[in-house]
């Protein structure tokens, strides 16, 4: 940090008391201690504006820029006091007027300008990228209205507008605006920053830009919009329904809009800085976010030819040093093709360029796999972001090795040098600091500051493995947590759960390959043996979040079922003494703080071969829960650092079904036959029982698909699922034991830092 930063920084630290009582005299005439908590949140979050303008802005001759059409940001109050290092003592001032710094953080909304995982990731990155002090700015859009907000009628999903965008929030509007342009049609975009903190560092920058003319208005019932008035509508929504063209085409509209806008970045600070552009690769590093962001390569190109008299060549060459690329699925939905025809609606100027780049390959590779633009006119984003960029990446080892031998093979062939892995990290800031501040101190007083800054000292913590007071602190702890978590769902969903019950817990986006319906089979399966009298040793309480995509039908129905379970349920005078459910309403960031350090088996049970990594699994890893899950995406990794004791793996290996799948051998309805188990538990979907609660058609439906296609295989993993699950619960018993589970968990975590993943990044792939 330079002296002069550090030192203003310093002194306002030093006086904060005093900032905090003179900025409330300004704005509402009165001394903190008579300021209403919402005051305070006002106050506060002026004071840490201050405190971020003043700290050392990561800066360097190169740099780079994450795009991204979604960063999960989560709630930013509470975790810029905490790394701007000033939290603690925030809290004691606040504490001397009775007021509870925890509780003002509650009056924060949380930006969701993303969906799952994948923002998430590029979130808990921006922390990495500010905390090691890196030259990196996040680039992405201003979704006026996020993803949408969750709510529960008639035990349904409803959708409504996401409100986050107001006077308090951490955007700041700067002059900065880029003329964007579709063919002949113009729109104007603005630049937004966003200040992320590092953790005892400077601080970097997200670039969030908005489309000047967007018009809220547009939004009339729940979510819907004309979706063709693009000049008004482009960054109100994040991935609005692209069931139709006009979806489409508008999906195509904001990509190309967060494109232009992140290469336009790009050319004004090499243009600010006067660096030579034929050195652009020396000065900038584009990490592309799955494909989404992919036209900033034919856009830059563009540019260089129309603008700074390249050749056509010479471009492409810069270009492919510049651009990176992370793959982030193998699931053919997310491979993003688009046939030509719509591009050249949207962005015909960008047409030449993709069609030169699909002329190269055609020249350099016989292969007709490997093409851009295949013989349909559809184009492939994932073939061009791998033929021209210099790095491609899996997000875990093993979704690394299957983008080799199987689905990205062909590519792989082609440039074996260019494949490489980065496992996903999660920052431990939010997701241990921040959400579990009982269990930070503790393991502070225990291990010292190290881990603070260098996660693998958690590894420490392995010395304490036979330590009974150990052990029972961290026990204690998670009991904490459970009661908190119990009072906040009892007042938030109006479900009284037992913290003495084990919770085991699902929060993800609602998808059959993340395998709700599987748990839900479980459920039921567990329901049906404590009606016939086998009732469990200890109370059970099941807990489910997740928002499923609107026109993602059978997702709507797997919610619906899990709703319709809850009801039968906790309302049955036999079973709710033995076990409970709930499924919480719109889960996002700030949920899964509360939700994560209350878990005592994280459910990661997705079909091997599809997750590509999560990382939900290291949160919870993180917070002392024990994973209940299948050799998948970096729950691999996890099982390998904790050993077969200390984690709960069952069901078929990625290998043996990606073998299914290629021998199209996998038949749901034979499972069904020849299991009573699973008979019963799959016909109970469509019990009396389930139709009272429920909707006949979305019941049916459902069970229909399991019995008939049940494309990610829930049938062939449910019985070893249950008996797994089933000797969890009973380990859950030999209470030494477990806790010692816990603390292997946490003591392992620190590969999973963020911290180790973006020095991975920029050893690898940056080199800033
Ligand atoms: C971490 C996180 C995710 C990703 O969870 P997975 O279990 O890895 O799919 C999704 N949503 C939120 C709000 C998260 O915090």
């Amino acid at each position: 940090m330079s002296k002069h930063a550090s030192l203003q920084r310093d002194i306002l630290i030093l006086n904060l008391e005093q900032q905090l009582e003179n900025a409330a005299k300004k704005q509402f005439g009165k001394p903190l201690a008579r300021c209403t908590d919402k005051q305070i949140y006002q106050v506060l979050v002026g004071v840490t504006n201050d405190l971020l303008s003043v700290s050392e802005p990561c800066a360097g001759e190169k740099k780079v820029y994450y795009i991204s059409m979604e960063f999960l940001i989560g709630r930013l109050l509470i975790n810029n006091l905490i790394n701007l290092g000033v939290y603690e003592k925030v809290r004691a001032i606040l504490e001397k007027h009775g007021r509870d710094l925890a509780e003002i953080g509650e009056l924060d909304t949380e930006p969701s300008l993303g969906n799952g995982g994948l923002g998430r990731l590029a979130s808990c990155f921006m922390d990495s990228i500010a905390t090691l002090g890196l030259a990196g700015e996040g680039v992405g859009l201003a979704w006026h209205f996020g993803l949408f907000k969750q709510i529960f009628k008639n035990r349904e999903q409803r959708t409504a507008k996401d409100v986050w965008m107001n006077a308090d929030s951490f955007l700041r509007r700067t002059d900065t605006t880029f003329d964007v342009f579709f063919g002949k049609k113009k729109v104007t975009a603005r630049m937004y920053d966003m200040v992320i903190a590092g953790y005892d560092s400077g601080v970097c920058k997200m670039r969030l830009f908005d489309l000047e003319s967007v018009d809220e208005s547009l939004v009339k019932r729940g979510i819907t919009f004309d979706k063709t008035a693009v000049k008004k509508n482009l960054t109100l929504f994040l991935y609005p329904d692209d069931s139709d063209e006009a979806g489409n085409l508008l999906r195509i509209y904001q990509e190309y809009f967060l494109s232009s806008c992140a290469a336009q970045l790009i050319m004004q600070q090499m243009r600010e800085q006067q660096y030579d552009y034929h050195k652009l690769p020396e000065h900038a590093q584009v990490q592309i976010n799955d494909t989404h962001p992919s036209l900033v390569i034919p856009e830059l190109i563009r540019i260089l030819v129309e603008h700074k008299a390249f050749s056509i060549d010479e471009a492409i060459d810069l270009v492919s040093d510049v651009c990176s690329y992370t793959n982030h699925t193998i699931l053919a939905e997310a491979l993003e093709t688009w046939p030509m025809r719509y591009i050249k609606k949207v962005v015909p100027q960008l047409v030449p360029y993709i069609r030169a780049l699909d002329e190269r390959v055609r020249i350099r590779f016989d292969n007709p796999k490997v093409r851009i633009i295949d013989s349909k006119q559809r184009v492939h984003m994932a073939h061009m972001d791998i033929h021209y960029s210099h790095s491609v990446n899996g997000v875990a080892a093993l979704h690394t090795e299957i983008l080799k031998k199987t689905e990205l093979r062909d590519f792989y062939e082609l440039y074996p040098k260019k494949f490489n892995n980065k496992t996903n990290g999660i920052t431990f800031r939010r997701w241990l600091m921040l959400c579990n501040p009982e269990l930070f101190s503790y393991l502070t007083e225990l291990l010292g500051k190290g881990f603070h800054k260098n996660a693998t000292k958690l590894k420490k913590l392995l010395d304490y493995e036979n330590d009974k007071k150990v052990l029972d602190r961290l026990a204690q702890i998670k009991q904490h947590n459970k009661v908190k978590l119990a009072e906040y769902i009892e007042e938030k969903e109006g479900v009284a759960l037992n913290p003495d019950s084990v919770f085991d817990i699902q929060i993800k986006r609602m998808h059959e390959y993340k395998r709700q319906q599987m748990n839900a089979l479980y459920i039921i399966h567990k329901y049906l043996e404590i009606r016939r009298g086998k009732t469990p040793k200890r109370p059970i309480t099941f807990i489910f979040g997740a928002k499923a995509a609107p026109a993602y039908v059978i997702a709507q129905d797997i919610i619906h079922l899990l709703l319709v379970l809850q009801e039968i349920i906790n309302n049955d005078p036999k079973v709710n003494k033995h076990m409970k459910l709930v499924m919480v309403e719109n889960y996002n960031v700030s949920y899964a703080e509360k939700l994560i350090p209350a878990c005592d088996i994280s459910e990661q049970i997705s079909l091997a071969s599809k997750e590509a990594s999560g990382t939900g699994n290291m949160k919870f890893m993180l917070n002392g829960a024990v994973t209940l899950g299948t050799e998948d995406g970096a729950n691999v990794e996890i099982h390998s650092l904790v050993g077969d004791e200390n984690i709960y793996i069952f069901g078929k290996r990625a290998d043996e079904v990606i073998a299914h799948y290629k021998n199209a051998d996998y038949v749901s309805r034979d499972f069904y036959r020849n299991s009573k188990v699973i008979r019963e538990a799959v016909d109970f979907i469509t019990s009396a029982k389930c139709l009272k609660a429920g909707n006949k058609k979305r019941l049916t439906r459902l069970r229909d698909e399991l019995l008939n296609k049940d494309w990610f295989m829930t049938l062939l993993d449910l019985e070893e699922y249950i008996r797994v699950k089933d000797k969890a619960f009973r380990d859950y018993e030999k209470r030494t034991a477990w806790k010692q589970k816990m603390l292997v968990n946490i003591a392992e975590a620190g590969y999973f830092s963020s911290d180790r993943t973006i020095r991975d990044y920029n050893r690898d792939i940056w080199r800033l």
